[in-house]
């Protein structure tokens, strides 16, 4: 089972920055307002998440870590209702199946905090020090699987892949405090503020009027957020954020979509920052096309792709649209 879980871990956690996200969306689907993420040594080193989310009861520790085990899915039926990140059940499991491990919780109701880690392929439970919520410390990632550990960058590079990371989920979550600790040192903090602040706070090039807002609803699908102005083109790609129920993609379609909304307003080829929100029932997209998760497939990919596109042209060119 460990050997399953480590093939598991090069799919779902092929580097740190994919620990970080899949650490932070169990954060996020606790309930947190208040995360601390400290990274030591490009990640490799260490990954330690604390969160004030709702917790882990001390019974249900082991279940936590243990493959295909998800607290969020009761039935088949509702894999098609998933609005929760985190649904499969394997992310703790394959995480801790390629480091060394410890899983610190204090829920509500408890009296202390106890936690869980693995030692010589079994795991140990033992009461410990936590404030109230969770703590995930992932250290020596890789140890046991040399060959996935040469695939790494440098740790200047697996750095600031996973801050990309903290970035996207701190776009989506504006009314959680992210905390970012780089080898010991405070690096970068983001406070609960409203949703604009927040985007200007992190892509300034949608700042100062260089951007306008969008909010376009048709049924129940919805499109909200910012797009940079055609003059405000920076070009660069780390400027696009386009989330799906609140899930960050990276999706051929919606790229495209976005692209040709741009393209006849656009001069020469780079495109400016953008973030974007759509919604639509979960009915109508499978968010389980890959564990990585960057990918979505749409019911209906033609309407959607259209509606985007026409959505993001009433902003830009409304004359045109
Ligand atoms: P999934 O998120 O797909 O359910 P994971 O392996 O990521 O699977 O997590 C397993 C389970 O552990 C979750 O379903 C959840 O019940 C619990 N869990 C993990 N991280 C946290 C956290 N930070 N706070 C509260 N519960 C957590
Ligand atoms: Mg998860």
């Amino acid at each position: 089972d460990v050997l399953i879980s480590q093939i598991a871990a090069g799919e779902v956690v092929d580097r740190p920055a994919s620990v970080v996200k899949e650490l932070l969306e169990n954060a996020l689907d606790a309930g947190a307002t208040e995360i601390t993420i400290r990274i030591d040594g490009g990640g490799i080193q260490r990954i330690c998440i604390q969160d004030n989310g709702r917790g882990i009861p001390r019974d249900e520790l082991t279940l936590a870590v243990t493959r295909h085990a998800t607290s969020k899915i009761q039935s088949l039926d509702e894999l098609e209702q998933v609005m929760s990140l985190g649904f499969r059940g394997e992310a703790l499991a394959s995480i801790a199946s390629v480091s060394q491990f410890t899983l610190t919780s204090f829920p509500d109701g408890q009296g202390c905090a106890y936690s869980i880690h693995n030692l010589s392929g079994g795991w140990h439970i033992e009461p410990s020090a936590n404030s109230p919520g969770t703590t995930v410390d992932v250290q020596s990632l890789y140890f046991s699987t040399p060959a996935r550990r040469k695939f790494l960058k440098t740790e200047q590079t697996e750095f600031f892949n996973c801050l990309d990371v903290v970035k996207r989920m701190a776009l989506a979550n504006p009314a959680v405090s992210w905390l970012v600790y780089r080898d010991g040192k405070l690096h970068s903090r983001h406070q609960a503020m409203p949703w604009s602040t927040r985007v200007f706070s992190i892509l300034d090039a949608l700042a100062d009027g260089q951007s306008k807002p969008i909010d376009v609803q048709a049924g129940d699908m919805r499109l909200h957020g910012a797009v940079g102005l055609p003059d405000s083109a920076r070009g660069k790609g780390d400027m696009q954020f386009f989330y799906v129920n609140g899930r960050f993609v990276r999706d051929k379609l919606i790229n495209h979509a976005v692209r040709s909304a741009y393209e006849d307003v656009l001069h020469g080829d780079k495109y400016p920052a953008f973030v974007l929100f759509l919604s639509l029932p979960a009915s109508e997209v499978d968010v389980n096309v890959h564990p990585a998760k960057t990918e979505v497939r749409f019911r209906n990919a033609r309407a959607v792709h259209q509606w985007v596109r026409q959505a993001i042209e009433s902003v830009l060119a409304p004359s045109r649209a």
